[in-house]
């Protein structure tokens, strides 16, 4: 089980720090909520991994979120000629093209937050020691003095 939790697919989906693979990168578990679903924390709660790297960090994540709507709809037009009748003589593609759209639409938050996560882990490295080591220095950020 523990092999499981801190593997890098199950940290990705479950949207954790690639760094520490332990600490949440969201400060909300809920999807749907439309102020909460992508606030992120400044640091991870864990390891202190900054989870903004460099400004406009996650502009990349339209690219991942793209590639993961291709798939998603590729995915679901082979489920649809597996399950149903996916031929040209009928309607059965206009009909799975409105299905996915729907799906696409309900499923975007979902998407977006994994967009996210799998882009930061793009960028920052598991250290299974992370304990002892300081989060790399960042040096394409102006740290943000509170009053
Ligand atoms: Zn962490």
């Amino acid at each position: 089980m523990q092999a499981k939790k801190s593997s890098y697919l199950w940290s990705v989906i479950t949207n954790k720090c690639p760094r520490c693979r332990e600490g949440e990168i969201f400060q909300s578990k809920q999807v749907y909520s439309r102020k909460k679903s992508l606030k992120m924390h400044d640091n991870c709660i864990v390891c202190h991994q900054a989870t903004e790297i460099e400004v406009g960090f996650y502009y990349g994540t339209g690219y991942v979120s793209y590639a993961l709507m291709i798939a998603f709809s590729v995915a679901t037009l082979i489920a649809w000629a597996v399950i149903g009748t996916l031929t040209l003589e009928d309607n059965s593609v206009i009909y799975w093209f409105f299905t996915n759209v729907g799906l696409m639409i309900v499923l975007q938050p979902f998407f977006m937050r994994l967009s996210r996560s799998i882009w930061l882990s793009w960028f920052v490295k598991f250290d299974p020691q992370w304990r002892d080591h300081q989060p790399e220095k960042l040096e394409r950020i102006v740290p943000v003095i509170k009053e």
